[in-house]
């Protein structure tokens, strides 16, 4: 017999540069014109999604993965590894970097560090991204930043929908206003904050972490043309890799009619971002976030839509 599909439900987020669209174009049934994020496939203790029905229904994603390592895979891990977030900003977010697996051990209590993905789902005309920086040196970056010479400093490029970005650990990167993106990332929230444009929230500037910033920042930064491509070319019916690395694999489907294949992997991240279909008859829609199971085997996915999908 084939393993139910583990539905979730996905948990949003209020931040002062939130928007709407996780309500109006997702479902999302939040209230509230702040809705910076949805963890839709999280088992991060700051944003739990609970399976939304079968034999697991209520029960938090981190109790069936500990509980049920079968339907995993079994993998070596202490914890469901990845976490899957739509993020809506409405205005700036802070710009930040984060700290790799080793900077993180020592510094933040054993904590992971975070290698994160951005897939661009929708964004203005003339949108930007902030990624990477302009110093040269260590010795130049500490003096950019202590010196708030900001605009020497950040490194800003054009991104268009459909766009896809690696964060590694030591990437300065922001995500601008007006823009919708996908992220995929490693199971953790370690975040060091570089700038928040001197912006107040309940009345006071949110923590910067300057020391740590400087400590983990990657000089130089990896290429404008390396840091962002275009994955709007992909061919339909077929579940694309669009990024291998140590923490995770990146898929896209877009699909318009039908395919099956062999879901091989010790798990499969599902986000459905657009349109509507079903996966071996269950009726799934924009918004919806799941998990086929380890051994689920034949994956027959119909209608038209486009799904962001994702594995370690
Ligand atoms: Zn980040």
């Amino acid at each position: 017999m084939q393993r139910d599909i583990l539905f979730l439900e996905s948990v949003c987020t209020h931040n002062i540069w939130g928007g709407s669209r996780l309500r109006e174009e997702f479902g999302y049934p939040v209230e509230g014109n702040d809705l910076g994020e949805c963890w839709g496939i999280s088992a991060h203790p700051n944003g739990e999604c609970v399976v939304a029905g079968g034999e697991f229904a209520g029960m938090h994603l981190s109790e069936v993965w500990s509980r049920h390592p079968e339907l995993f895979g079994k993998l070596d891990y202490d914890r469901f590894p990845l976490l899957i977030k739509i993020i809506d900003a409405r205005d700036n977010l802070s710009i930040q970097v984060h700290p790799d697996d080793a900077y993180a051990m020592e510094h933040e209590n054993g904590s992971f560090g975070k290698t994160e993905c951005w897939y661009v789902l929708d964004c203005p005309e003339d949108a930007s991204i902030i990624i990477g920086h302009n110093a040269g040196t260590k010795e130049e970056l500490a003096d950019m930043i202590a010196n708030g010479k900001w605009n020497d400093f950040i490194r800003e490029l054009p991104v268009k929908k459909g766009d896809f970005m690696q964060i590694d650990p030591g990437t300065v990167h922001a995500i601008k206003g007006g823009l919708l993106i996908l992220e995929t990332q490693q199971n953790s929230d370690i975040t060091y904050r570089v700038y928040d444009y001197d912006r107040l929230s309940g009345g006071k500037p949110r923590e910067l972490h300057i020391e740590k910033s400087i400590d983990v920042i990657t000089v130089p930064a990896k290429s404008a043309e390396d840091s962002i491509k275009s994955v709007t070319d992909l061919p339909k019916n077929e579940l694309c890799k669009l990024y291998d690395c140590d923490y995770y694999k990146v898929f896209k489907l877009n699909l318009e009619g039908e395919v099956c294949f062999e879901q091989k992997y010790p798990f499969l991240n599902m986000s459905v971002i657009e349109g509507s279909g079903s996966i071996n008859g269950v009726t799934v829609k924009k918004g919806d976030h799941f998990i086929l199971p380890y051994g689920y085997g034949e994956v027959q996915a119909e209608g038209i839509m486009e799904l962001m999908a994702s594995t370690v």
